[in-house]
């Protein structure tokens, strides 16, 4: 009965995805007066559990028993849900280097205009680290230089045992140098940067200007390199580009595969931001998500500051965000801020659309195209802007109840035509506060 309880608990604190990928494997052992003991039957889920989903365990504990409670999780060789897929019984014996995002892999990078030359070289030095070294990989900000970098890191993590790695960031080589400068430890500090397989550095314009670091680097790149060790760096400009560099190391940089990165399209943006919101939990509609990634095009990262910023909204209001609370929470992120109120917007792109104006939608006129504006325009406000059916009201001249009677009428209708259907979508698609498309073509 307890274990019931429990496991339902938990179940629905996280997500559907996450409950089959991740607690398949997992089950009540035992309850007693002083603890809860869980079992798992696989290593890697085991660590993946205690690191990502402790809290959510221990909360799932207090809540059923009424009280906290300490827990554990025993490995159990051979339990139900044995049946992990084989990539995770790999990396059972995966390394763990610190710095490395777990989720920055490959599977979870988006391939689309932009990146897709980027991500086929880095794949291939995941594939065969030391072959191709060093990799240089730049572009400008939040455009998933580190998601690749990182995605080479865990993938050779992944798949190879024995093997010594670190990821750092030039600051932290920088900062990790003057430490043992300081302590006169310089002997371990060369020793343990001398002595790995893959090394991957971050930002490494950082290091402009700093002439012992670049000293220190040059040292190491060329024992590693000796060695025919993976060196992998990411920069926010070319080799050549950076300034008060020495010229033997931006030499060394280009001597590997130099890979240019670039903001992905919209298309791709669109499936990233999926993909992003995905990974943070999920929650938001598809339609609010191609809303961001069209109108949020500086930084993946701003994109990705706008989906998380969202989420915690939902979460915290207990209901979906629509179009116009979003333009408003986020307004830093997007492109232009809108000055438009979302209404008026929504009647001018009608207006454009159906051929008509504002006053005429807002008037009696039984007119097709008129009616016909007015109608998908409430349903449009409703569904996707998320108004009060008394705003929609007050935008469209309407009573509260003709609106509700309107939205119902084409919510039903909507499913089998295709017309309304891309009506919608033309107006989605005007929706936008970034370009000021105040007139509608
Ligand atoms: P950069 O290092 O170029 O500044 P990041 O690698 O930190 O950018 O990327 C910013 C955010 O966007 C990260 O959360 C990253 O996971 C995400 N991201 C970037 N590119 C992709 C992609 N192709 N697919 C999925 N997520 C991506
Ligand atoms: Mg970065």
């Amino acid at each position: 009965m307890m274990r019931e309880k429990l496991l339902n608990i938990i179940k629905k604190k996280v997500n559907q995805k996450a409950w089959r990928k991740w607690f398949s494997a997992f089950d009540v052992l035992e309850v007693t007066e002083d603890r809860v003991v869980f079992s798992v039957s696989n290593l890697f889920i085991k660590d993946w559990l205690e690191q990502k989903y402790g809290r959510v365990i221990s909360l799932s504990v207090k809540e059923a028993l009424g009280e906290s409670r300490e827990y554990e999780i025993v490995y159990v060789p051979g339990g139900h849900g044995d049946e992990v897929k084989t990539e995770e019984l790999k990396s059972v014996k995966k390394i763990k280097v610190p710095g490395l995002n777990p989720d920055f892999t490959f599977e979870n990078f988006v391939v689309g205009k932009g990146n897709e030359m980027a991500y086929k070289f880095a794949y291939k030095v995941a594939m065969e680290p030391g072959r191709f070294s060093p990799a240089f990989i730049y572009g400008g900000v939040g455009i998933g230089k580190t998601h690749l970098a990182q995605a080479i890191g865990n993938r050779i993590a992944a798949l190879e045992k024995d093997i010594r790695m670190v990821y750092i960031t030039s600051e932290g080589f920088m900062n990790e140098m003057i430490k043992a400068l300081r302590e006169n430890k310089m002997e371990e500090f060369r020793e343990m940067y001398r002595k790995v397989d893959v090394f991957i550095m971050d930002d490494v314009q950082f290091l402009m200007g700093k002439n012992g670091v670049q000293f220190e680097l040059f040292n190491t790149f060329n024992t590693l390199m000796d060695m025919k060790k993976q060196l992998v760096f990411c920069s926010d400009r070319a080799p050549s580009q950076l300034k008060d560099f020495q010229d033997r190391l931006i030499s060394r940089f280009k001597m590997g595969i130099v890979i240019e990165m670039r903001l992905p399209d919209v298309e791709t943006r669109k499936r990233i931001a999926r993909k992003i919101a995905e990974r943070e939990g999920g929650g938001l509609e598809e339609e609010l998500l191609d809303f961001l990634a069209e109108n949020i095009d500086g930084s993946l990262r701003e994109l990705r500051g706008a989906i998380i910023k969202l989420i915690a909204y939902q979460e915290i209001e207990g209901k979906k965000v629509g179009i116009v609370e979003a333009i408003d929470l986020v307004s830093g992120f997007l492109r232009k801020k809108s000055t438009i109120d979302p209404s008026e917007r929504l009647i001018t792109i009608l207006s454009g659309i159906f051929d008509t104006s504002p006053s005429m939608i807002r008037s009696k006129s039984r007119r097709a195209n008129v009616v016909m504006a007015r109608q998908i325009g409430m349903f449009f406000a409703k569904r996707y802007l998320k108004m009060s059916v008394r705003g929609i009201g007050k935008t469209f001249g309407r009573s509260p109840s003709v609106v509700s009677q309107t939205v119902k009428k084409v919510e039903e209708k909507i499913a089998e035509n295709p017309i309304m259907k891309s009506y919608l979508n033309k107006i989605l698609s005007h929706f936008s506060p970034a370009v000021g498309r105040e007139s509608v073509e």
